[in-house]
């Protein structure tokens, strides 16, 4: 995997700009990985999709992540510093090579059997505002045959399955254990690597229209003209018009 040059990033930017957050990683996990059908990508397992996500951040912005927390009793602000490669520990897969596996992993309860979630079952449940109906509307869309009983109570089954869940897809669900030093306040905060990577290839973006936009005004020089120019070449003229 390659970082994106500057057309690149432009060009999923544009793409990626009124989608929705779920399309938008499924877009940059299609850029990263082009070996495979971009149509397979929201029937992966979402630990999947982060996995890549994380790769691929890496490769463009490096390993170290700085993320601004609110402490969710006294509201602080905490900075954290991340590492991809710790987020990666544990929860990584031989996503490289052509063994990528993508067949979601299934488990059973009350003689039902359900897999893993993916992101079109996300898609589905992203109206629903009430957290504890739409893990039920999400398992009700992970179940693989539909039960005997149209009473069958798929609330009461949510612990196991979210054990399962997490046992056949730790990647899915990237948690933080963060710690408050005002109020020592302890809680796992739920990370999303889409949200992260989409932002910070935003901004990228805007800052690389910004350079465009100086360097036409002040030289005449079209986009390729300027992208065309080595970093250094185009740092030097930013600095000769200011900015
Ligand atoms: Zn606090």
């Amino acid at each position: 995997m390659q970082a994106p040059g500057d057309t690149e990033i432009l060009a999923l930017w544009e793409r990626g700009l009124s989608r929705h957050p779920i399309d938008r990683a499924l877009l940059l996990c299609a850029w990263a990985r082009p070996d495979l059908p971009s149509s397979s990508f929201p029937d992966l397992p979402l630990g999947k999709i982060n996995r890549v996500l994380l790769h691929l951040r890496e490769i463009c912005f490096g390993p170290r992540i700085i993320a601004c927390i609110d402490c969710e009793h006294c509201s602080t602000r905490m900075e954290v510093t991340l590492d991809t490669s710790q987020l990666l520990a544990g929860i990584n897969e031989d996503d490289t090579t052509n063994k990528f596996d993508n067949r979601p992993a299934e488990f059973e309860i009350s003689n039902l059997r359900f897999r893993v979630p993916c992101s079109r079952d996300l898609a589905a449940i992203s109206g629903e505002r009430d957290i504890k109906a739409a893990a039920v509307k999400l398992l009700k869309q992970c179940c693989l045959e539909l039960p005997e009983s149209r009473k069958t109570d798929f609330a009461s089954m949510l612990p196991k399955a979210e054990a399962a869940m997490e046992i056949l897809d730790p990647a899915a669900d990237i948690n933080l254990s963060l710690s408050c030093e005002d109020c020592d306040h302890s809680w796992l905060a739920s990370f999303n690597i889409g949200s992260l990577l989409w932002d910070e290839i935003d901004v990228r973006a805007r800052a690389l229209l910004a350079e465009v936009h100086s360097l036409a005004q002040a030289y005449g020089w079209t986009e390729p003209e300027i992208f065309a120019l080595s970093p250094q070449r185009r740092a030097a003229y930013l600095d000769m018009v200011g900015i």
